[in-house]
Parts: structure tokens; sequence; C-alpha cells
């Protein structure tokens, strides 16, 4: 009886092996003689187990896919939330982010705007965002506004931005960091208006600016189309105002800060 199971074992093995080749599934195959094992010892229902050989796959291929898309979204940098300093940050909060990275916003087609002065953690949430999409399966692209309008103005130069602008489909998020760091000019605005319209409602959009609203008519030469951008843009978005000093000058700050207070110590009459 041992005899014939084994042999059993032996053919379902080796039929396997090729149908798991053939699926291109290589840890299943490496998986596969021990997980049976131990299957077997420890009576899994069939559920189980297959579970257990798909999980091993899928699992992998998650891992490597994150880095993949880590890779190909084009991130100034690696930044993760957990290495977000919510206490000194105090205008945004931790429950809105943790929120965001559920990646809800992702699955109802909605957008992301984080609005403040350099240095408050604008592309560092973008991006901590971002690679947590990746690394859920989203495909991602990060890249500056100025950025974003030579792509989509090259495209139009070669008149394939409708071709452009659907292969962008294929992103569930777009990352869009700077705006407002530099002035649009008529035909830099109009294209960045078909981008955001394009996108709504179809697809998520990361957007940081170091530029209020209101400041976004000057930024664009037309209030005009700035006006219809902010509306489609916000329609279905959160939008997080970021106060405070710069965190690139925290340590430079306490320095200063520091050696003022004793100068102004020094400095009182006795
Ligand atoms: P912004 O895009 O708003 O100009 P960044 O996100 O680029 O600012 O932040 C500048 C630098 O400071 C980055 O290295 C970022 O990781 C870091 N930083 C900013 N705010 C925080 C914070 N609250 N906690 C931890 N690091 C921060
Ligand atoms: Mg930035």
């Amino acid at each position: 009886m041992s005899d014939s199971s084994a042999s059993m074992a032996h053919t379902a093995g080796a039929d396997l092996s090729f149908l798991v080749r053939y699926m291109k599934a290589p840890r299943i195959a490496e998986a596969l003689a021990q997980i049976a094992e131990r299957a077997r010892s420890e009576s899994w229902t069939y559920e189980r187990f297959l579970e257990e050989l798909l999980e091993r796959e899928v699992f992998a291929r998650q891992q490597q896919g994150g880095e993949t898309r880590i890779q190909a979204a084009h991130f100034p940098a690696r930044k993760t939330i957990d290495t977000f300093d919510f206490g000194y940050q105090t205008s945004v909060r931790r429950q809105v982010v943790l929120h965001l990275a559920s990646l809800d916003f992702i699955t109802a087609h909605e957008n992301v705007v984080f609005l403040g002065p350099p240095g408050t953690g604008k592309t560092h949430l973008a991006t901590a965002l971002g690679m947590k999409a990746c690394v859920a399966g989203y495909r991602v692209q990060f890249a500056s506004a100025t950025a974003w309008v030579m792509r989509l103005a090259a495209a139009q130069r070669e008149h394939r931005l409708d071709t452009y602008l659907r292969i962008l489909e294929r992103y569930p998020l777009l990352i869009v960091d700077e705006v407002g760091y530099l002035p649009f000019d008529a035909e830099a605005a109009n294209l960045f208006f078909q981008l955001v319209g394009a996108r709504y409602e179809q697809g998520s959009l990361i957007v940081t600016s170091n530029k209020p609203f209101t400041a976004w008519g000057e930024i664009f030469g037309d209030p005009v189309v700035a006006a219809a951008m902010i509306d489609r843009l916000v329609h279905h978005a959160e939008i997080i105002n970021m106060k405070g000093e710069s965190y690139r000058l925290k340590d430079k700050q306490l320095t200063r800060l520091t050696e003022q207070s004793s100068s102004a110590t020094s400095a009182q009459p006795t």
C-alpha cells in the first residue's frame, strides 16, 4: 500500500513538475515536494494545500513586482510613512495619511493634493503613498510638473497626445510633484489641463504644490484655465494643507535658536 501511494505520488510529481513549469511558477515547483509531504502528514484539506502552494508563488511575485514597479515609477528617493515624523509636522493628521495608505483613493479614482511651503514633507508623503501603491500592485509614475509637461509637449509635437494619455490610463496613480515652482506658459498650462481632464474620474493623481490654489491662476498664466483645472482636480480629492518650518532646516534652526537665545541672554542688561 505504501509502495503504491509512493509510486502514485511520484507519477503525480512528474506530471506536476511539467505543469508548474508550463505555468511559469518556479516557487511552486521548489516548494511542491515539501508542502505535499507536510500536507500528507498533517492531513490538510485540498483547499489548504492549494492555498499554501499558490501563496508561495503569489507572495514572491508581489514582492518582486513591488520592487519592479517601485523602480519603474522613478521616485526621487525612497520614503515611507513609518519614517514620517508626525510630531514635527503637526498640521497633517496621522489618521488621514494612514487612511490614504489604505489606497481606497486609488480604487475610487480620487486625487490627493499636498499644499504647503518647501520642506514640509509634501514629496515625502506623495512618495510614501506611491511606494505603497507599487507594493499593492498598482503601476505608478512619478515626475515633476515640469517633466510631465515636457513629456506631454513631446507627445503633442508628434501628434500622439491622445495615445500618450491613453497609455497613462494603464497607470492607476500618477504623481505630479512641484506644481508652481516654475510658471507654465499657455501651451504648458493647456497640456497640464488636458492631463488633469483625462484623469478625471478615470485614475488618480497625487499633486504637490508650494503655492495655494489662489496663486494657481498666476502659475498657469490664466485664471480661467486654472479654475477649471482645480475644479476637476479637487472634485474627488483629499486636500492636505501642510504648514510649518522646513524639515530640512530643522537642526540648523535649533542651532540658530540656541545661538540667538544665548546671545540674547548675554546681551541682557544685568
Ligand atoms: P517638500 O516636498 O514639502 O518640499 P520634502 O518632502 O522633500 O518636502 O521634505 C524635505 C526632506 O525632509 C525630505 O528628506 C523628507 O524626507 C524630510 N521630511 C520632511 N518632513 C518630514 C517629517 N515630518 N518627518 C520626517 N522627515 C521629513
Ligand atoms: Mg517637494
